[in-house]
């Protein structure tokens, strides 16, 4: 370890649980963020100063006002420029902590891309908004013996798991299939930053201490900050029966089929089984004539009233305005192609 990194972590490596050969461990880390809002922004920017030396940051949103109530590590000027939530935070961790690497990745975590994005790390984080991407981070983890750190936040209230294939119960194994039925969202619910800045701390202190090679707190922690409750039960090892860690099946990491997916925290539908690149330049002079189109080379959004589209390069489109999967499917089909 080089002297500067001996100063700024000084008070890391003063913490017996870590010490210098701890903070070596999170400097050869490599972990994954999948979701950079709440929960992946404020992880992120904790790992950095942490000096976690590798983070990939994937997230396939852009920041918008409406963010930066509960997002740490945005700013008005990244909402001014519709950057990509990615973009936005390695370039604001970069400012933080120009010693380690990231790597953003402004795309959806799917089946196709998951050994792309999330091979090579030692751990991933949780900071998803939905158990679709959620169970697919569960099943990629199960079946490479990766570590994951589950977190989730909706108004006053949040859960937290560490797990760790083999040693501790999955998130298959406590919930073995998603929940069924409408869900309290982040658009129906609304949510309070200091839950989520909660629920990532507990996920960024269960990921050092497992980065360092200890084992994680075992246990299920629930918390609402509005009541004060704290409630914690003890995490079961696997399940027996557990269809991914017992019977090793795998149906998110195989789905081919996968519906589109309504965002948290808006009026919109997201398009991505369509991925093809796109030529946004050239997308941009065909749809000029049609209504407002902004674009930069990360996005393009196009503005026809009521709906607002933003297509990313890659093809994927978020369509807002509209929860409707079909009145999204058309509006793809009319403006981009079917
Ligand atoms: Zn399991």
């Amino acid at each position: 370890m080089n002297p500067r990194d001996r100063e700024r972590y000084s008070r890391q490596i003063l913490f017996t649980g870590i010490g210098e050969q701890g903070q070596q461990h999170l400097l050869d880390a490599r972990v994954a963020v999948v979701g950079c809002g709440a929960l992946g922004s404020f992880q992120a920017g904790a790992l950095a100063r942490a000096g976690v030396g590798f983070l990939r940051i994937i997230d396939r949103d852009y920041v918008e006002l409406g963010n930066l109530q509960r997002q740490w590590l945005f700013d008005e000027s990244d909402v001014e420029q519709s950057l990509p939530k990615a973009v936005a935070a390695s370039r604001k961790i970069a400012s933080l902590n120009s010693d380690i690497r990231v790597e953003p990745v402004a795309a959806d975590l799917t089946p196709a891309n998951v050994e792309d994005l999330l091979g090579g790390v030692d751990l991933i984080m949780d900071g998803t908004d939905n158990f679709e991407t959620r169970y697919l981070i569960n099943d990629y983890a199960v079946e490479r013996g990766l570590p994951w750190i589950y977190g989730a936040a909706v108004g006053s209230y949040g859960i937290v798991m560490p797990v760790t294939p083999g040693a501790s119960a999955c998130l298959r194994c406590i919930y073995p299939d998603p929940p069924a039925g409408a869900q309290p969202t982040c658009e129906t619910a609304g949510v309070l930053g200091p839950v989520t800045a909660l629920i990532a701390s507990l996920q960024v202190a269960a990921a050092m201490k497992l980065l360092c090679g200890a084992e994680p707190p075992r246990k299920i922690t629930t918390v609402d900050v509005w009541t004060g409750e704290i409630r914690q039960i003890a995490q079961p090892g696997p399940v027996a029966d557990c269809p991914a860690c017992g019977r090793r099946e795998f149906p998110y990491l195989n789905g081919e089929r996968r519906a589109p997916v309504s965002l948290c925290g808006h009026n919109a539908v997201q398009i991505h089984e369509r991925a093809r690149p796109l030529e946004l330049r050239d997308l941009a002079v065909r749809l000029a004539p049609l209504g407002t189109v902004r674009s930069n080379e990360f996005a393009l959004r196009f503005e026809a009233p009521p709906y607002l589209l933003t297509i990313f390069p890659d093809g994927r489109a978020i369509i807002k305005g509209t929860t409707d999967v079909g009145v999204a499917r058309s509006l793809y089909a009319r403006y981009i192609g079917g």
